[in-house]
């Protein structure tokens, strides 16, 4: 399976729209993978992960056929995760001869309110602790600890014989996450964790994590052998506040073996 990061910062962007701290500043002054745009991911080449206002930039930069993409996963509706106006861009004068002509979307139900009813994507509302398949894909939906009553979710996804847990937005993961992902055996050859808060201090019961909160849900997955040595651990989604410097994070992540994503960033597992 291969994973390829599009948009790697939090909803502020980094460096953030509007603001002028000294993290942002140096991200202006070095650019490169300095430069953060708001979440999105993209799965082998048919499979999206979230939809912010970003999408069309981060189809131009890294030369994504839109039409081609079949399948969108969304995780939760704030805005660096759900754009639904420019899925009204498939509408017929908008979008000539696509090659994927109907847009599957899995979401929320609520998630689902917010997008309506764009011409030429159907919309399938899915619930935490189901299983769903499309295409080659197996998907598990699990509720996210971020977002009270937007229905959040996040991913368990299982491709051509490997599994991935995409994990973007959530605080520590609930108890009957954790139970689940034991009871059903999964095993994940890669993970992709929130690192919003980076080293801002968070409590496990809050609505993002930093390295302390992963450092404690990868311990968690190891002792119900959800994991193991060969697990691939990607941190990701940055706020500006915790300094998401991309050398920063190289250094703080090489103290527990963790990859750093970066807008571009690929990994293929
Ligand atoms: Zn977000
Ligand atoms: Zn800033
Ligand atoms: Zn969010």
């Amino acid at each position: 399976m291969k994973l390829k990061y599009l948009g790697t910062a939090a909803a502020e962007g980094f460096p953030a729209l509007f603001c002028n701290c000294k993290y942002c500043e140096e991200a202006r002054k070095l650019g490169g993978k300095n430069i953060r745009t708001r979440s999105q991911s993209l799965v082998n080449d048919d499979l999206l992960i979230d939809f912010p206002a970003d999408t069309y930039h981060h189809f131009l930069t890294h030369g994504i056929e839109g039409d081609r993409i079949k399948y969108l996963l969304i995780t939760h509706a704030h805005s660096d995760h759900l754009y639904p106006t420019d899925l009204y861009n498939r509408h017929g004068c908008y979008a000539h001869n696509m090659r994927a002509p109907e847009l599957e979307v899995f979401c929320s139900g609520y998630s689902a309110s917010r997008i309506g009813e764009p011409k030429n994507v159907r919309v399938n509302v899915i619930k935490p602790f189901e299983a769903f398949e499309f295409g080659t894909y197996r998907v598990t939906a699990l509720p996210a600890r971020h977002m009270p009553g937007g229905e959040p979710l996040f991913y368990v996804i299982e491709n051509s014989g490997k599994t991935l847990l995409y994990a973007h937005d959530t605080g520590c993961f609930f108890d009957e996450v954790f139970d689940f992902i034991e009871k059903n055996h999964f095993r994940f050859d890669m993970l992709s964790l929130d690192c919003t808060n980076v080293d801002i201090a968070i409590p496990d019961t809050g609505s993002h994590m930093g390295f302390s909160n992963i450092n404690r849900v990868v311990e968690k997955l190891s002792s119900i052998s959800a994991i193991d040595n060969n697990t691939v651990i990607c941190i990701n989604h940055f706020s500006h506040n915790g300094n998401p410097l991309h050398d920063h994070l190289l250094g703080r992540a090489s103290e527990y073996g963790y990859l750093v994503s970066y807008d571009g960033f690929e990994v293929e597992f």
